[in-house]
C-alpha cells in the first residue's frame, strides 16, 4: 500500500502525525493508498519553508519567475497523460475529461507566463509642478490554497501559477480524496527550476486547514470546495486580517427556450449534466424548459440517459465513470429518494446500474427527474451527483425569476436563436458565468473564473486578472526632487499646481 508523501521544500516528506485517509480507486471501490493527513506542526513547517523562500523568491526579477513557469508548462504538456491518468484513478473521471482538465490547468500557467507584462504599472508624469505619480504591485508573502477532490489539478492551477508568478511562496492543502496530482506538480516545478518552499504540498483535513487559517505567517488563502466550508474559512479568515477568496457549491440551471435547436440541447445537456458524473461545479443539474419544450426535452432525454456508457475512467468508450466515494455515492442515491418521496417523477433510475467486472465500484447511472419543484431539496440542495432535475416554467420572465431567486449563483445558461432573448438573459441574470448555447461557460485563463451570492465569498474572482489583483497588493508613489521643491511649509490639502 503506497503511502502519498507531502512535499515540502523541495522534498517528499511522509508525515509524522500518524493519522490517515483511505485513498480509494473509486472504478474498483478498493483502497489503493494512504494519505497522511498533516498536523499544525507539519503545517508549520510547510509554512515555514514558505516564508524561508519568500525573500528570495519576491526579488527575482517577474521575466526570470515567468521562464521558471514556462519551463513548467513543457513540463506539464510531456506528461499531460501521466496526470491525467493519476486523475483517472483517485476520482475517477474518465481518462478524456482528465485530460480536458489538465489542458484548462496548463492554460493558466500559460497566462501566467505573461506575468512582466501583468505586473506593469500604472505612470503619470507631471501630476504637478515637477511630482510623477505611479503604481505597482508587490507579493503578499506566504499564501495558502485549500482545493476540493473534483478538479485535483485544474483548481490549484487557478490559484498556484497566478500566486507564484506575482513573487508569493505558497502552501497547498489538496483534498485527501486524490492527493496525487498535487505531488506531482510539485516535482515537476522543481525539475523546472522552481527553488525549493516556494510551492508546497500538505495533506490533510480540517485539522490542517484550521492550521493554515490561524497562522500568523498566512497572508492570503484561497479556498474552493462546498459552500458551508467556504463561508466559515471566509469568516475566520478575514476575522484575522487575512486576504480570502473563497468559491462554493453550485446549482447551475440551462434555459431551454421554445426556439431553441432541441438537439443542440441535448447533446449539451447530456454532456453538462452527466459529465464527470455531474461532480463539476459547472454542472447543469437543472434544465429550465420554457413553454411547451418540454415534453419534446423529456422525449429526446430519456433513451440517452438509458444508454449513457457508463465505464471504468481508463476504458476508451467510458462516457461516465464513478462517483469519488462510496459516501459520496450514498448521498447522491439519498437524494433520488427524497425526490420520488416529495413527489417528483423519476424519468430515468441511475440506482438500477451495475458495471461488468466492477461490482465494488462507487457506481451509479444516469438520473433523470421532471416536473420538479422549487420547494423540493433535489431543486435547492447541490447533488453533485449524475441527476438532472427538469423544472417546467411557462415563459422567458419565469425563467430568469426562478434563477435568481436561487441561492446559488455560480453558472448559467440560456439555448435559443433569438438575440433578443439571449442578450435580456445575459443582462438579467444574477449569476456569475453566463453562457448563451454554451451549456459550461468556465472562462478562459485570461478572463476570471468566479460565481455570485453563496458561490463566491470575497471580492476577487479565480485566475485572470482578478488572480493577479488578488495575490498583490496595490502601492501609488509620488516622487519629486530637490530641485523641484518649492520653499515654506504648506498646511492646505496638497493639489496640482
Ligand atoms: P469540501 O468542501 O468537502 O472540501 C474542500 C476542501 O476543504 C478539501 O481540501 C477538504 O479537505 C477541506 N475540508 C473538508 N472539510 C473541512 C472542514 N470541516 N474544515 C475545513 N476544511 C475542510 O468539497 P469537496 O467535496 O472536495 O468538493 C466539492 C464541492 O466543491 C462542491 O460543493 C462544489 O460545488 C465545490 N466546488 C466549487 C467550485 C467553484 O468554483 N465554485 C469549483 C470546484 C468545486
Amino acid at each position: 500500500m503506497k503511502t502519498i508523501p507531502h512535499f515540502i521544500n523541495g522534498q517528499h516528506y511522509e508525515g509524522r502525525s500518524n493519522r490517515y485517509s483511505d485513498g480509494f480507486d473509486p472504478s474498483r471501490g478498493e483502497i489503493v493508498s494512504h494519505v497522511p493527513l498533516a498536523s499544525p506542526d507539519e503545517v508549520d513547517q510547510a509554512v515555514a519553508a514558505a516564508r524561508a523562500a519568500f525573500p528570495a523568491w519576491s526579488e527575482t526579477a517577474p521575466l526570470k519567475r515567468a521562464r521558471v513557469l514556462f519551463n513548467f508548462k513543457a513540463l506539464l504538456d510531456k506528461h499531460q497523460d501521466e496526470l491525467a491518468e493519476l486523475i483517472t484513478r483517485e476520482h475517477g473521471k474518465v481518462f478524456s475529461d482528465a485530460k480536458g482538465e489538465v489542458t484548462r490547468g496548463i492554460e493558466v500557467v500559460e497566462f501566467a507566463c505573461g506575468i512582466p507584462h501583468l505586473l506593469k504599472g500604472q505612470y503619470t508624469e507631471q501630476i504637478g509642478g515637477g511630482i510623477d505619480n505611479w503604481s505597482m504591485r508587490q507579493p503578499l508573502g506566504v499564501v495558502a490554497g485549500i482545493t476540493p477532490f473534483n478538479f485535483p489539478m485544474m483548481v490549484p492551477c487557478w490559484m498556484f501559477p497566478v500566486a507564484i508568478a506575482c513573487g508569493n511562496t505558497f502552501v497547498l492543502k489538496p483534498s485527501e480524496r486524490d492527493p496525487s496530482a498535487s505531488v506531482r506538480l510539485a516535482e515537476l516545478l522543481l525539475e523546472a527550476g522552481l527553488p525549493p518552499g516556494v510551492f508546497n504540498v500538505v495533506h490533510g483535513d480540517k485539522q490542517a486547514v484550521d492550521a493554515l487559517i490561524a497562522h500568523p505567517d498566512v497572508q492570503a488563502l484561497s479556498f474552493v470546495g462546498s459552500t458551508p466550508i467556504a463561508q466559515t474559512i471566509y469568516a475566520q479568515g478575514t476575522a484575522r486580517g487575512k486576504r480570502v477568496q473563497a468559491l462554493g457549491g453550485a446549482k447551475n440551471h440551462l434555459v431551454v427556450m421554445p426556439d431553441a435547436d432541441l438537439d443542440q440541447v441535448t447533446d449539451a445537456l447530456m454532456g453538462a449534466a452527466y459529465g464527470s458524473a455531474g461532480e463539476r461545479c459547472m454542472a447543469i443539474s437543472v434544465a429550465v424548459a420554457v413553454g411547451s419544450v418540454a415534453d419534446k426535452l423529456v422525449e429526446r432525454l430519456t433513451p440517452r440517459v438509458r444508454a449513457l456508457k457508463v465505464r471504468d475512467g481508463m476504458d476508451a468508450e467510458a462516457e461516465m465513470g464513478p462517483l469519488v466515494t462510496a459516501q459520496h455515492r450514498n448521498k447522491v442515491r439519498g437524494y433520488i429518494e427524497d425526490g420520488i418521496a416529495a413527489g417528483a417523477t423519476l424519468v430515468v433510475d441511475g440506482r438500477e446500474l451495475t458495471v461488468p467486472g466492477r461490482d465494488k465500484g462507487f457506481f451509479l447511472g444516469g438520473t433523470l427527474f421532471d416536473n420538479v419543484k422549487p420547494a423540493m431539496n433535489i431543486y435547492r440542495e447541490e447533488i453533485f451527483g449524475p441527476v438532472l432535475c427538469i423544472v417546467r416554467v411557462p415563459d422567458f420572465a419565469a425563467a430568469v425569476k426562478l434563477i435568481n431567486e436561487h441561492e446559488f449563483a455560480n453558472g448559467v445558461s440560456c439555448f435559443t436563436s433569438d438575440g433578443g432573448v439571449a442578450r435580456a438573459f445575459a443582462r438579467q441574470i444574477q449569476v456569475g458565468m453566463v453562457g448563451i448555447n454554451v451549456p459550461i461557460p468556465v472562462p478562459m485563463a485570461w478572463h476570471s473564473f468566479g460565481g455570485w451570492k453563496r458561490s463566491l465569498f470575497g471580492d476577487h474572482h479565480a485566475y485572470g486578472e482578478e488572480g493577479v489583483r488578488f495575490y498583490t497588493r496595490y502601492k501609488s508613489v509620488m516622487q519629486r526632487w530637490p530641485d523641484s521643491i518649492a520653499k515654506g511649509a504648506e498646511f492646505t490639502m496638497p493639489v496640482a499646481k
